[in-house]
């Protein structure tokens, strides 16, 4: 192998010397030229360890710097770099950072015979952290998880209504029919989509707060390009029985809430107040088009079987508190026969989860196809 061709540069800053060794052009094979340390890890001289790091990036900028006063190193290649300090001998175990977000206890670099020296597990670690950065920077928009909220339970029942169908009693409880249906939309979804999460804020027939279940949802984490909806299920009540019908409600666009995380511009209220701003602006513009592509589906699917009273908005019901893209679906009206006697009729029911399912589905896939909205929790 060859030893010292590297371009090294000593520059004095402030009374610290950097080694700044900048851009390797050359292509070395790393296979040749290995050492084992006293640990039992391969070990690889800087010469190496850039060409295992940068020999598939021959676009973007690639830089070392090391600052052998405070021992700190660190690898940078495009927007994305690795920081770590140095030993003094083989065998001790520190922090590697990564885009200032990532930490890894890693075997640390260190000096043989005044050479630097990087361990395998150290440069495995950078590369893959390396790797899964810049396809995270490539990649498109998408839903990570998708949450299911059937509204009620426990204690409370929801809507309840008793009827006479077919000469027999028939009680309906709104939390048991949204509570069906949500576990059908479930199972859907996670065949669906084997890659997204799909969770519940209830399972089974327990109360279940407002902000207990607004916390779950607020509470997935996401990472950049990701985004996460909230659907709400609920079935309807009126006085007037002859009130029937599906209907999707979204957030009235000029509601104001307080969408972003507390720890984001915490001391610039200002930029908070318009960052803030954007992201519900976005979320709101989003829950529309989630509203609307589930009630065009409600309506292609259901035909006359059910009819549409179209999108609602508000801003009291439960996904005030959400801080994503939200909307609430009311299935059925359980004061009304017919829609009671359908929502809790097998068929029936699989046909409303079915075009849940497809409306969702269609939101998904348009959205993956675009840039996505702004997400900022
Ligand atoms: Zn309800």
């Amino acid at each position: 192998m060859e030893r010292g061709t590297l371009r090294q540069t000593l520059i004095t800053k402030t009374g610290i010397f950097f080694l700044a060794v900048l851009f390797l052009p050359r292509l070395l094979n790393a296979q040749e030229s290995i050492g084992i340390a006293a640990s039992g890890h391969r070990i690889f001289n800087l010469d190496e360890t850039m060409n295992i790091l940068y020999a598939a990036n021959d676009k973007e900028r690639k830089e070392f710097h090391w600052d052998p006063f405070f021992r700190e190193g660190s690898f940078t290649v495009g927007g994305h770099y690795g920081a770590f300090s140095t030993a003094f001998s083989a065998g001790k175990s520190g922090f590697l950072m990564v885009d200032n977000r990532d930490i890894y206890t890693v075997p640390l670099p260190y000096e043989d015979r005044g050479e630097l020296v990087f361990p395998e597990p150290f440069v495995n670690t950078i590369r893959e952290a390396f790797t899964r950065s810049m396809s995270e920077d490539s990649s498109h928009y998408r839903i990570a998880a998708i949450i299911i909220d059937p509204g009620h339970g426990g204690k409370d029942p929801g809507a309840v209504s008793k009827h006479t169908a077919n000469g027999k009693p028939l009680n309906v409880n709104e939390k048991d029919i949204v509570l069906n249906a949500s576990r059908q939309l479930r199972d859907v979804l996670v065949r669906a989509y084997p890659d997204k999460r799909i969770l519940m804020t209830r399972e089974s027939d327990i109360t279940c707060s407002l902000e207990e279940r607004t916390a779950i949802a607020n509470a997935v984490p996401i990472r950049k390009n990701e985004a996460i909806i909230y659907i709400s299920i609920h079935a309807n009540f009126s006085k007037d029985k002859n009130a029937k019908g599906f209907e999707v409600w979204h957030l009235r666009p000029d509601y104001r809430r307080d969408v972003l995380d507390q720890s984001l511009f915490s001391d610039s209220p200002e930029l908070r107040k318009i960052m803030n701003l954007l992201t519900e602006e976005a979320f709101i513009a989003e829950s529309i088009k989630i509203a609307a592509s589930i009630l065009d589906s409600l309506k292609a699917t259901m035909g006359k079987t059910m009819p549409s009273r179209g999108l609602k908005e508000e801003d009291w019901f439960v996904v005030r508190r959400s801080r994503m893209p939200a909307v609430l679906v009311e299935l059925g009206f359980v004061s009304n026969k017919d829609d009671a006697v359908l929502m809790t009729t097998d068929t029936h029911l699989h046909k409303l989860v079915e075009a849940l399912y497809k409306g969702i589905a269609e939101f998904v896939g348009d959205f993956e196809r675009s840039r996505g909205f702004i997400v900022s929790r």
